[in-house]
């Protein structure tokens, strides 16, 4: 297998990294420290095609594929993981269920404004009562005449209180379990649908995550995506490609980082040498390394197969979802240990990294559940 990248990858890898040092860093402490949400980068990150790489050039998009959007979500976290969070909302949630399975007036509709950002966009599975059991969800859709009106409470959706448009998942026939989910594609705008910020995390705080409150809110018969039951099988391929987005984020915290452990190795000193020579630090930087390239050639990989057609990829997204997310949060932890009492301080971005870090153990299924998608294919009960 060839890992090498294009020119035109390089380029965009660059490109996002020159974006996030020119456009995010400059006030991203200070933006931390006031959960500071920026509307303005999402959009300078559409009108420089960040969020174009899947589709095609009739909406706006360049299909420059999955790595390229991969390369570029890895840049952006690795400067600040709250910024690369818009390739979820903007792209590979919302837009891979329009190009996959929505019909051309839905694509119509919507895709132009997710690729420039000209809309903010979400996906909206995860209830209080229904996380990683998604058909134990409870919000319904209920079918009249004209449409369908939709009741029920989200939460921890990215994106929110911001929200333009988004996938919506909802029950239309609970007894039917999996078989009675459905996929809608909505307009937030729509009375009876409030967004309410959460204002309590740990971390990623100028990415904005919220509830939707569904009030009788009636939207179109042509809201539904695909046919009415097509839901969780929606719902499990767009997960298949916000998870790589995730993972290709959580790479980007694992590099950053090793960098400012190494920097701090050479800079800090005690017992009269730099602690990058003591050998149990580099017993630390040697396995954080290792742990990075692992992950980072786990997401490659997955999003080199998912470029080259390959039709199932949800062993490979699983695998690069699960080690990224955990060698990251290796990555940050030692770091946090090599910086000492400075690591606990958020004077320095490894406090920062550490608390970020937390959030690809759990969101697109947490850690346990790729786990157990990963051990269902070695044990054969799943092809
Ligand atoms: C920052 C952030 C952003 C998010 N963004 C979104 C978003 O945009 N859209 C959205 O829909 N959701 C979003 N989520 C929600 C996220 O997807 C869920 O939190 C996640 O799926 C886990 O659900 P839960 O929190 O309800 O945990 P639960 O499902 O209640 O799990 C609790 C614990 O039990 C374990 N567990 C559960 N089932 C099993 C099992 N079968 N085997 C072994 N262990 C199991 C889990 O691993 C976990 O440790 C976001 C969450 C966060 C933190």
């Amino acid at each position: 297998m060839d890992f090498s990248l294009t020119k035109e990858q390089i380029a965009m890898k660059d490109m996002a990294y020159d974006f996030a040092i020119k456009k995010v860093k400059p006030t991203m402490e200070e933006d931390e420290k006031e959960h500071k949400f920026r509307p303005e980068i999402v959009k300078q990150m559409g009108q420089l095609g960040m969020f174009g790489c899947l589709a095609p050039e009739k909406y706006d998009g360049s299909e420059a594929g999955h790595l390229a959007a991969t390369l570029m979500a890895t840049e952006l976290a690795r400067v600040s993981p709250s910024w690369g969070l818009p390739f979820n909302l903007q792209q590979n949630g919302p837009q891979t269920v329009l190009l996959n399975f929505a019909n051309e007036a839905l694509r119509e509709q919507y895709l132009k404004d997710l690729v420039n950002a000209t809309k903010f966009g979400c996906f909206a599975i995860t209830e209080p009562n229904s996380g990683s059991d998604v058909v134990s969800m409870r919000t319904t859709a209920t079918e009249v005449d004209d449409g369908f009106i939709l009741n029920g409470t989200k939460t921890w959706i990215s994106g929110v209180p911001y929200v333009d448009c988004g996938v919506v998942y909802a029950m239309t026939d609970k007894a039917a379990k999996h078989k009675g989910m459905s996929a809608f594609f909505v307009d937030f705008h729509t009375p009876g649908i409030t967004q309410r910020a959460i204002t309590t995390k740990l971390g990623l705080h100028c990415a904005p995550t919220g509830e939707i409150f569904f009030e009788e809110a009636k939207i179109p018969k042509s809201a539904l995506v695909a046919n009415k039951g097509d839901g969780f099988k929606i719902c499990m391929a767009m997960l298949d490609n916000t998870r790589l987005s995730s993972a290709a984020r959580a790479v980007g915290v694992s590099q950053s980082c090793i960098e400012e452990a190494v920097k701090y190795c050479n800079e800090r000193e005690q017992f009269g040498q730099p602690i990058g020579q003591f050998q149990m630090i580099q017993e630390q930087i040697g396995r954080m390394s290792v742990e990075h390239e692992a992950a980072k050639l786990l997401v490659y990989r997955c999003a080199w197969a998912k470029d080259s057609g390959k039709k199932s990829t949800t062993l490979e997204t699983s695998m690069a979802k699960y080690y990224a997310a955990e060698s990251a949060n290796f990555c940050a932890s030692e770091a946090v240990k090599i910086f000492g009492s400075y690591g606990f301080s958020s004077e320095y971005p490894v406090e920062r990294f550490f608390r970020d870090a937390k959030s690809y153990q759990i969101v697109e299924g947490t850690s346990n559940i790729q786990k157990m998608i990963i051990a269902q294919f070695a044990l054969g009960y799943r092809k």
